[in-house]
């Protein structure tokens, strides 16, 4: 299925909000890159340059069959078809610039490339806040996530979206980072796995 619109939650795991110095009362920050923002596995992913730090978030993302608006809580989960992992990229000095500006963050999280993307596993009805995915860069761990971690759960944050957006078939979300968000770099290689969502690797440029 290709990919319809992608919307990001941020926020989502209480070590990640610490680490950036957000407060976890302020709830989670929701976002939209383009679909032209998606990387496939094995594409090089071109940094944006002169724009300062590009850090890598790690996130399950889930790939939903539609469900239109006002979706239940209790009946989210009916509408994911498929599962996978994903990088936000992130231009984090440029989006520090523009949150003490109160502007939108589109030049921070919405460039080309901005959204490296893996291959969507069929959703077996596995409990998707019982996961686990990691993050090596050049060999070395950076992000371990557990999904019990996460403050909306998977079928929360459906609700969540259907309540502004009529949910449509190839709509993606990109559900939050745990801790250890870090920059990136040209020559990087980045390998994101885990048990039942794949293995993903990029290189950066
Ligand atoms: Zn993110």
């Amino acid at each position: 299925m290709n990919v319809n619109r992608i919307f990001c939650i941020g926020r989502n795991y209480a070590k990640h909000i610490a680490e950036l110095g957000n407060s976890p009362d302020d709830g989670c920050v929701i976002f939209m890159k383009p679909a032209s923002c998606v990387v496939e596995e094995g594409e090089a992913v071109v940094l944006p340059k002169n724009i300062g730090s590009v850090h890598h978030e790690a996130e399950l993302v889930v790939l939903l069959t539609g469900g239109g608006s006002d979706i239940p809580v209790e009946d989210a989960m009916s509408w994911v078809a498929g599962i996978t992992l994903g990088l936000d990229l992130t231009a984090r000095d440029l989006q520090n610039k523009l949150k003490e500006k109160g502007q939108p963050w589109e030049l921070a999280k919405a460039f080309d490339g901005a959204a490296p993307l893996g291959d969507f596993k069929p959703y077996l009805e596995q409990d998707l806040q019982s996961l686990e995915f990691t993050l090596h860069v050049n060999g070395e761990l950076r992000q371990h996530a557990q999904t019990r971690d996460m403050i909306y759960t998977v079928a929360r944050q459906i609700h969540i979206l259907s309540q502004t957006w009529a949910l449509l078939p190839g709509d993606v979300i990109y559900t939050g980072t745990p801790e250890g968000v870090a920059a990136l770099k040209p020559g990087d290689r980045a390998v994101l796995e885990g048990p039942g969502l794949g293995r993903y690797e990029w290189v950066f440029e």
